[in-house]
């Protein structure tokens, strides 16, 4: 109790932690999958390296609760996988950033997939029915999922994986480096992207070894063509050092938060396709 006068950070953290709060949230959460406007979803701004343009955007959605405001998707999206409620709330995303993002003059529009989403049997035919009837073509979306969700020996993520980049989808690993598989292992994985964890990059500049360490993985992944984004990329030395050892993507609060799509349009002068 003494340390919530830490402030809502902590408070936050330890949201749905117990049974009766979590109970409650997801009752809330069920509510909110029927309601129109408690879910939304933001997009962060993908930079490409090159020359420091939007390449694209990853959509992270928003539960804004009518009594609790914003709730952080590390505390529900835990709860959604729990009760069975990933799978509307994951096609919600989806269609949303489809239907929102699609028609932006954006490259990539990159969505989180939870593993147990990516898991069910019909993910990929539902999937390419929220592709179609948004007239997005399924080249333009990125899927990104952790290696929990490759690794199953069930057979059946290899299965999907298999079927979704055939049509074109793409697969980014999403926090490489903080999982258990060695680096040498995951590259091995049918993945079109890699995306390094934010610990890596917060290293840059204070741990010595680190920068070694991200030059050596961005060199690994590019010698079986692999693409790097850097996630958390918070300060100039950081986008200035991934830059020089050849990252390809960055991404992080330097750039941008995640915004709403009218502040895309606004702030970064992104338009709609032609
Ligand atoms: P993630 O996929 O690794 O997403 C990146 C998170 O880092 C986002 O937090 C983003 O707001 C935050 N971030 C971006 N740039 C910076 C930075 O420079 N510094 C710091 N400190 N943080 C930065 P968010 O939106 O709270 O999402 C947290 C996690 O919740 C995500 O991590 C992802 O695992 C999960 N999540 C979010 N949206 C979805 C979704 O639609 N579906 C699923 N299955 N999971 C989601
Ligand atoms: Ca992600
Ligand atoms: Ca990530
Ligand atoms: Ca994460």
């Amino acid at each position: 109790a003494k340390n919530r006068r830490l402030g809502f950070a902590f408070y936050t953290e330890e949201m749905g932690k117990t049974l009766k709060e979590r109970e409650a949230l997801e009752a809330d959460l069920r509510r909110a999958l029927d309601t129109e406007g408690e879910l939304d979803v933001a997009y962060q701004p993908l930079i490409s390296a090159k020359d420091l343009t939007v390449s694209g955007v990853e959509a992270l959605v928003r539960w804004n609760h009518p009594r609790l405001g914003s709730i952080p998707p590390p505390v529900f999206v835990p709860i959604a996988e729990e009760c069975g409620l990933i799978g509307r709330l994951g096609e919600y995303v989806l269609r949303e950033a489809c239907r929102t993002a699609g028609p932006l003059n954006l490259g990539t529009i990159a969505v989180n997939v939870s593993p147990i989403q990516f898991r069910s049997a019909d993910f990929a035919s539902r999937l390419f029915a929220i592709l179609a009837r948004a007239g997005m073509a399924p080249e333009r979306l990125e899927l990104e999922i952790t290696e929990s969700a490759l690794l199953d020996s069930s057979g059946t993520s290899a299965k999907a994986l298999r079927l979704l980049r055939a049509r074109g989808v793409r697969i980014a690993l999403d926090d490489f480096g903080t999982g258990y598989s060695s680096l040498s292992y995951l590259i091995k994985l049918e993945v079109d992207r890699i995306k390094l964890d934010r610990s890596f990059v917060q290293e840059l500049g204070t741990c010595p070894r680190s920068s070694s360490i991200v030059r050596s993985v961005i060199a690994m992944a590019h010698a079986v063509g692999v693409s790097i984004t850097a996630e958390g990329v918070e300060k100039p030395e950081q986008r200035d050092f991934l830059v020089s050892v050849d990252c390809d993507t960055l991404q992080g609060y330097l750039f941008s938060p995640p915004v709403s799509a009218l502040s895309l349009i606004e702030n970064f002068s992104i338009g709609f396709r032609r």
